[in-house]
């Protein structure tokens, strides 16, 4: 008998480097059947995600069904419903998906797969191949056998470890097609539209032009500019990697071809940087694998009993609100949190000074920025986003100390050293040259136009933090 098999698009919305499609395709085309590519549109996923995020999902989503000639079924409601009711209604030989290890997805699968299950001796296979990552969560090990909480020994062993080629496209079976649960593609339609945001343009096409425009371009320079917001100089493919329009692999490919091509040290450099990088994706999501509960919890009790500000108490309120809508009186950190709000996005530098503010000058506990970072990040990713948090607020891995904390003015006239990010952000900043954007208190005009003086003085926050810090090393 032939019978269709399901594969199921979740964070890997591409057709290229696709282990799970791959595997679909063969069992498909070794039984005569179809492979029925789904979407599911799951509430529990998309409740309380800010619109320019939803807006990312579903046009990449909307581009992967263009993609597919259409062929992609879009379902809505709870995917543990959802999928199994498909594979019953079509009698399915499997279920294939790329394999989820953050704690929500990983969850979620347990249950599809044990609703999957009931159906007894006739129920479909449940087939996890590959994951969102060069390396599976969970696969690299050191001398005695465990997981690391350190990132260098980690990257070290990952790299030693090594990765499989992208994987070859498969022989295509053909896509079956299947009605839509009514109303879904108009309701995605709706949120990809539902944004005044600047995003990229979405979709495995565009990220593979995306890639082959920094590969080519701004790679060269990555590793001395990286750490400049002004700058295009970040190769910007991680609202891709996070919604699986890319596979990292991939990259890692092209960057092992671009090394083998050069024998300049200054691009060899840049490429292990951008290596090291990737390195760090993969580090935070094999941490969060093996130590679920550090997704909204501190990973180690280096910080317990520490005194954070109750954000639900005026003023913190306040602050905090400045904070979110960029106007604490401090300009990389307003320029960071309108870039996020704006473009969805912000850079690596100031996703660190802003978090910084926001813990060791607003003394707020990380959870309430992760989740801030969450709901509008258009690369928000459970792993790097809260790891990325708990390495600012000293609760982490590798964590930078807690006692290391980032001066918002030293940190600009650094990094944006003419104050362009500054401006470009900060509409009320624009009258100023040069880097007095990062400092408007110190000229006549400097607030002439409406930017805020700053919410609270650094130095006594700083303080305040220290001061906080001794108290939980002696107790
Ligand atoms: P590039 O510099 O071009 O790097 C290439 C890729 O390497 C990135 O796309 C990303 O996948 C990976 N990478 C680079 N730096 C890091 C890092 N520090 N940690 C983990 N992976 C990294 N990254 C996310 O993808 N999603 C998040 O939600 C997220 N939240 C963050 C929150 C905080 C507080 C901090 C400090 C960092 C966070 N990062 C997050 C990491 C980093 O800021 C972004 O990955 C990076 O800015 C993406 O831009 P890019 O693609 O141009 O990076």
């Amino acid at each position: 008998m032939c019978s269709d098999t399901i594969l199921w698009f979740r964070r890997d919305l591409r057709t290229h480097d696709h282990p799970a499609l791959a595997a679909a395709h063969d069992q498909a085309t070794s039984e005569g059947g179809s492979v029925v590519g789904v979407f599911v549109l799951d509430p529990r996923f998309t409740t309380g995600t800010g619109a320019t995020r939803m807006a990312w999902v579903a046009r990449s989503v909307l581009a992967l069904r263009e993609a597919l000639d259409g062929r992609l079924v879009l379902l809505a409601g709870d995917a543990t419903e959802r999928i199994p009711a498909l594979a019953r209604q079509i009698g399915a030989a499997a279920v294939h998906v790329t394999r989820e290890t953050e704690p929500p997805g990983a969850a979620r699968d347990e249950q599809v797969q044990a609703a999957l299950a009931e159906g007894g001796g006739s129920a479909p296979a449940w087939v996890e191949t590959g994951t969102p990552y060069a390396i599976g969560p969970g696969v690299v090990l050191n001398g005695t056998g465990e997981g690391y909480r350190v990132f260098t020994p980690f990257s070290r062993a990952w790299r030693e470890h090594g990765w499989p080629s992208p994987a070859p496209r498969p022989q295509p079976a053909s896509w079956a097609q299947h009605p839509d649960d009514p109303g879904v593609l108009e309701h995605l339609e709706q949120l990809a539209a539902g944004t005044a945001a600047d995003l990229p343009e979405a979709g495995e096409r565009a990220a593979l032009a995306r890639w082959q425009e920094f590969l080519t371009g701004a790679l060269e320079d990555y590793d001395t500019h990286r750490d400049r917001p002004a700058l295009d100089g970040t190769s910007r493919m991680s609202p891709y990697l996070k919604i699986g329009a890319a596979h990292p692999r991939t990259l890692l490919a092209d960057l092992a071809t671009a090394r083998r091509a050069t024998d300049d040290p200054h691009v060899l450099t840049s490429i292990d940087t951008l290596e090291t990088e990737l390195a760090w994706r993969e580090f935070y999501a094999d941490v969060l694998h093996r130590a679920p509960e550090s997704l909204w919890q501190d990973l180690t009790g280096r910080l317990t009993g520490m005194a954070y500000a109750d954000p639900t108490l005026a003023p913190t309120d306040d602050l905090v609100a400045a904070w979110r809508e960029g106007t604490t009186g401090f300009p990389i950190v307003d320029a960071g949190m309108r870039q996020l709000r704006e473009s969805g996005w912000m850079h690596n530098r100031v996703r660190m000074i802003t978090a910084s503010f926001l813990c060791k000058d607003l003394h707020v506990w990380w959870p309430l920025g992760a989740a801030h970072f969450l709901d509008h990040l258009i690369d928000g990713d459970l792993a790097s986003n809260n790891h990325g948090w708990q390495w600012v607020a000293g609760t982490g891995t590798d964590a930078s100390p807690y006692f290391r904390v980032f001066n918002p003015v030293t940190q600009g006239l650094r990094f944006d050293p003419d104050g362009e990010y500054v401006r470009r952000w900060v509409p009320e900043l624009r009258h100023l040259e040069g880097k007095a954007a990062h400092e408007p208190w110190k000229v006549l005009d400097g607030h002439a136009h409406g930017y805020p003086e700053p919410i609270v003085d650094h130095a006594v926050e700083r303080r305040e933090a220290l001061a906080a810090y001794e108290a939980v090393r002696g107790s």
